[in-house]
């Protein structure tokens, strides 16, 4: 099966086209930070408007360098949520489009599954697994039973990870998206300012970021009015580090609770190197494999959408043409309806 792909949930407009779910011919991403950078955010409206100006052109570009034609396509696919409406109303429109004239099936994709499922394109996988979803909209352990079934154990109950990470970055005057500065930031300082661990419930999967995000503003303020200056850089460490160590315990101790065989890191976020460094330790340590996908499939692509759209081609599970575009889907409600092994055509 030849699946094209279509992204265009938030700031990214990417079209890849991937053989059987797992070997990539094509992955092009078109990136708009530059353009949100200096409202320092993403603008919904300048999205979609970016969205709709290069999809046609990210198509055409990824179907060349697939080196295919269009008639070799066994589907299309397309993000159907969560994110931006306006945003995914384009790769919608796009992607029923390119079904109808070819005449081959349209499958919806929960994108959240698609960050998870980046892993399986370089990756085997192995079930039951745990996977540690961290991206700039959600933060949550997810269980993974099977292929395609998705069980939600904990999530943050106020903001995302990387929301947090783009926040802190903010107050600290870095520019958008701010994830990445602080974690470079971190690792250049040798101790970071002292805040909390957020924990919650003793037997919570849950997360919350949102207070820590309130400490660090209030150790920037305190410093201010004393007239002090912090370096970026301890409280950039400081903040990871209360991160890193709070995530990285509650996906070792799911992984445990649930038997699985894998820890798989998947989203944004994933792209961060201290994350990467801690989960890597502490899973060597508990001898539970780990699995990372690359950074160029940790942000939004089109690559890892193909992928989980295949659990759902090879099972018949297609999507009808009046498909719509939803802002906020579940990716329980996504799971793949035929959890055994039967599929395969
Ligand atoms: P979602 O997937 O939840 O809809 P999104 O698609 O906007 O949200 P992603 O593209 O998956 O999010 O990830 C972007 C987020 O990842 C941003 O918040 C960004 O700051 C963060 N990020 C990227 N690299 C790093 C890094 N090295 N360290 C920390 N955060 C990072
Ligand atoms: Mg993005
Ligand atoms: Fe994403």
């Amino acid at each position: 099966g030849l699946i094209l792909a279509v992204e265009t949930s938030c700031d990214e407009t990417s079209v890849a086209v991937v053989e059987n779910g797992t070997i990539i011919r094509s992955n092009v991403v078109s990136s708009q930070i530059d353009t949100h950078k200096r409202y320092g955010g993403v603008v919904p409206e300048i999205a979609s408007r970016q969205h709709v100006e290069s999809v046609t052109l990210i198509l055409e570009e990824a179907v060349q360098a697939a080196g295919i034609r269009l008639a070799d396509l066994s589907a299309v696919a397309v993000t159907q949520g969560p994110g931006l409406v306006g945003s995914l109303l384009v790769g919608v429109v796009a992607a029923k489009t390119l079904a109808c004239a070819l005449q081959i099936p349209l499958i919806g994709v929960h994108h959240i599954a698609g960050h998870i499922y980046a892993n399986e394109l370089v990756h085997q996988l192995e079930y039951p697994l745990v996977s540690l979803v961290v991206s700039g909209g959600h933060t949550e352990l997810v269980h993974v039973p099977s292929p395609g079934v998705f069980r939600i154990i904990g999530q943050t109950r106020d903001d995302a990870a990387g929301e947090a990470y783009d926040k802190v970055a903010r107050a600290m005057g870095l520019p958008y998206p701010g994830g990445p500065h602080v974690d470079r930031l971190a690792h250049e300082a040798d101790e970071g300012v002292p805040l909390p661990r957020v924990w919650l419930e003793p037997d919570s999967y849950d997360f919350s970021f949102s207070g820590l995000k309130s400490a660090v503003l209030a150790v920037l303020n305190q410093a201010k009015m004393r007239g002090e200056v912090v370096q970026p850089m301890r409280i950039s460490k400081g903040f990871q580090d209360s991160v890193v160590e709070v995530l990285v315990e509650k996906a070792i101790r799911a992984s445990k609770a649930f038997g699985a065989k894998q820890l798989m890191l998947a989203g944004g976020v994933a792209a961060n190197k201290g994350l990467r460094e801690a989960l890597a330790d502490r899973c060597a340590r508990e001898e539970l494999p780990l699995l990372v996908p690359p950074l160029s499939l940790c942000t939004d692509n089109a690559a890892m959408i193909a992928a989980a759209a295949f659990l759902k081609w090879e099972r018949g599970e297609l999507s009808s043409l009046d498909l719509k575009a939803e802002a906020l889907l579940s990716l329980e409600q996504w799971s793949v309806k035929e959890p055994a092994e039967h599929a395969g055509r």
